[in-house]
């Protein structure tokens, strides 16, 4: 056995399954200088002893060898794992993408706030309504022409022949169902608002979708007027359009409510000047609203000898394109985030 072709060899290999083979090949179980070992043990005493010195030799001489390459092979592994895993501290960073509120919450969410401040309490109701709270209770029996103005979506009823009557299903399409649904628990006075998503089955345009947001409001007291409803409808609007916005009503039609009458604010855009978004009329509507029909307090068992009230419902895709001067409601759903991120 040449050592010195064996180390060569030892050195040429270049993995460590490489080196381990060669190791193998002599000093394995049936390596050959291993073989040779043990053979010691079967020759006679002065053979042995001539023989062993340089076997023992040869081995540690093959160990040593393959102790030194394999170290050296394990180095040059961790040195290109280290290369591939280089982190270049001068590159920028990722830029971590931070969510915000969509600009109807924001609305939406100062409302709430100008409300509370005048003692309005927020209360919740479903977006699956009756059809008894939806329209009878407000007002709007069955084969009522008002109830052409809020065509729905309709839900199909589990089992047709056990329906109570008016207890058909349907997606809301205004808030005031919830004004039943509390009064109906709670008694006068009351100072309240709910605001959520209500929906129309109609055609979807610029001004018009399948679903919208809806603030609606109602105070209920003893000696209730126009009068109390105009000042704190003022106060909302100067405090969602920082300034000093004017407030006039019109009469208008809702079964729900007698007088009825839509809100018209100064436009916020020309100061009442006359520009596009007001159709140069100074004048913008931004609500319907009127005194609590007294067939509706009869509805929730209140005496309607004893309170009054007014309720109000805003239309929030409407005054949120107005603040932000949106020119199209489909905007707010599309979830495109080109639009979004300006907010
Ligand atoms: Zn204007």
């Amino acid at each position: 056995m040449d050592i010195g072709e064996i180390k060569k060899e030892i050195l040429s290999k270049s993995n460590l399954k490489e080196l381990d083979a060669a190791h193998k090949k002599y000093l394995g179980k049936n390596g050959s200088l291993n073989v040779e070992l043990k053979a010691l043990k079967d020759l006679p005493p002065d053979e042995r002893k001539a023989k062993a010195p340089e076997l023992q030799r040869l081995k540690r001489e093959i160990d040593a060898a393959v102790v030194e390459r394999a170290g050296y092979l394990k180095r040059k592994e961790i040195e290109s794992s280290l290369e591939s895993e280089i982190i270049d501290i001068t590159a920028p960073g990722v830029k971590i993408e931070m969510g915000h509120i969509h600009p109807l919450t924001k609305v939406q969410d100062r409302m709430n706030e100008i409300f509370t401040s005048l003692g309005f309490e927020i209360v919740e109701g479903p977006e699956v309504e009756t059809e008894w709270y939806n329209f009878d209770a407000l007002n709007i029996p069955e084969d009522h022409p008002a109830r052409d103005m809020w065509d729905t979506f309709w839900l199909a009823p589990e089992n047709r022949e056990s329906e109570t009557k008016n207890q058909n299903l349907l997606l809301r399409t205004h808030t005031s169902p919830v004004q039943i649904r509390y009064m109906e628990t709670h008694h006068s006075p009351l100072r309240i608002i709910t605001s959520g998503r209500v929906f129309r089955h109609e055609a979807s345009d610029a001004s018009h979708d399948i679903q919208f947001h809806q603030l609606e409001g109602l105070m209920v007291d003893k000696n209730i007027t126009v009068a109390n409803f105009k000042a704190v409808i003022g106060e909302f609007l100067k405090g969602l359009f920082a300034g000093k916005v004017q407030t006039r009503l019109r009469p208008a039609y809702f079964p729900f409510v007698e007088p009825g009458f839509e809100v018209m604010m100064s436009c916020a855009n020309c100061d009442a000047k006359g520009c596009p978004v007001c159709s140069k009329t100074g004048w913008l509507e931004v609500m319907g609203a009127g005194m609590v029909h007294p067939n509706v307090f009869k509805a929730v068992g209140y005496d309607v000898n004893e309170v009054q009230g007014f309720a109000f419902g805003i239309g929030i895709d409407r005054i949120a394109m107005m603040k932000y001067k949106i020119d199209d409601i489909r905007l707010f759903y599309g979830g495109d985030l080109k639009f979004l991120r300006q907010f």
